[in-house]
């Protein structure tokens, strides 16, 4: 997983005209929730107003900043969340508030989407608001709620709800020595959330539901890109395929979503599995099936489970092979592509001289040409 996703967002919002999203209040059962009627009027003012005149550039104001936080922006995870309301339309439903300090309230948040009538659950979000002086500050969840492990490597700042293994800790320190040799830059200094499920880290960070944190495959990871902040799912001081899109992104303006994934799995593997192991299982599941692989690719979602995707397979199958064409140089050649999928096909065409429409071909072909070497 890859959260390039906040650059995307803001590029929507530039370019389109944001929704306003409607905030809802559960009157009745709030207020018998503990809290008075001053209270709740202050907070139900102070959220609305934040809501109706939410801005980007100006959200970080309405939050108290932690310089020991794991985030640099408080706002980053709420932010996203609205710009989502914004684009999909959906409406915060304020579910409850609950006093958890003399100043300090939990409100718990629904982000819902209205569809003829049936209200769908996109995420439930807590976050924590301070009252000082006479106005509410929000609180990050991560910062508020417990007490992380945290150690500090040369370049990388970990923190952990568990134990830190500091000769594992070396090792990804080595290995982020080594990326910035591969990809011939400065050495990035990043933060690193390790947890034992995307549910763990997802939750620490204030979702209540969520889509992943739902998914049988808990060994993802989320990368914010602008912040240089990693949360790994693996339960590993390690995450070579998350610190490769640190590198992408800092390196690769240029880069195709489909190239960016699959350097990142032809490095560092994915959800557990080696570029290899995926590629045992794309070409196993699809070798009897009658399946265009460049239309599964650009057009559809072709997975064997949760585990294996042709789109993060794909992608590191033609980074390998042009690895094998024309080595780095040639690799870099196919990440700096363009961000279009027009760009990257006359880049595959300049490469390995195929023609978009024979890229089904292509792929087929380099599969089991792979997977033969591979499994003898
Ligand atoms: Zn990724």
């Amino acid at each position: 997983m890859n959260f390039n996703f906040l650059f995307f967002t803001l590029f929507f919002i530039l370019f389109s005209r944001a929704q306003e999203v409607k905030t809802v209040f559960n009157d009745e059962f709030i207020k018998s929730c503990g809290i008075n009627n001053e209270e709740y009027t202050t907070i139900k003012n102070s959220f609305s107003k934040y809501i109706k005149d939410f801005d980007v550039s100006t959200s970080v104001n309405y939050w108290i900043i932690n310089e020991k936080s794991v985030f640099d922006y408080p706002d980053e995870d709420f932010v996203n969340l609205m710009l989502e309301s914004q684009k999909e339309n959906l409406s915060i439903f304020i579910q409850a508030i609950k006093k958890v300090n003399p100043d300090t309230y939990q409100i718990e948040l629904s982000f819902l989407k209205n569809i003829d009538c049936k209200l769908e659950i996109y995420t439930v979000y807590k976050v924590f608001a301070k009252l000082t002086k006479s106005e509410f500050k929000y609180i990050n969840n991560i910062d508020f709620e417990k007490k992380y492990n945290k150690y500090q490597t040369k370049t990388i700042t970990f923190f952990s709800e568990n134990s830190i293994d500091f000769n594992q800790a070396n090792v990804f320190e080595e290995e982020n020595k080594n990326l910035s040799k591969f990809f011939e830059t400065d050495i990035i200094n990043f933060k690193y959330f390790k947890s034992k499920s995307v549910y763990n880290f997802m939750s620490d960070r204030g979702y209540l539901l969520e889509r992943t944190m739902l998914l049988p495959n808990q060994n993802g990871a989320e990368t914010f890109v602008g912040e240089n902040l990693i949360f790994s799912g693996n339960n590993s001081e390690v995450n070579i395929h998350e610190l490769t899109h640190l590198y992408i992104f800092k390196c690769f303006p240029n880069r195709h979503n489909l190239i960016d994934e699959g350097l990142a799995t032809y490095l560092g593997g994915s959800k557990g599995l080696s570029y290899k192991e995926h590629l045992k299982n794309i070409y196993l599941s699809i070798k009897d099936k009658n399946i265009n692989l460049y239309n599964e690719l650009f057009f559809g979602n072709y997975v064997v489970d949760d585990t294996s995707s042709l789109w993060y397979t794909a992608g590191a199958l033609l980074c390998d092979i042009a690895v094998e064409k024309g080595g780095k140089k040639m690799l870099f050649e196919l990440i700096n592509s363009g961000k279009r999928n027009i760009d990257l096909f006359k880049k595959i065409e300049d490469i390995f001289s195929v023609e978009e429409d024979k890229i089904d071909d292509l792929l087929k072909h380099e599969l089991k040409r792979k997977y033969d070497q591979y499994y003898p």
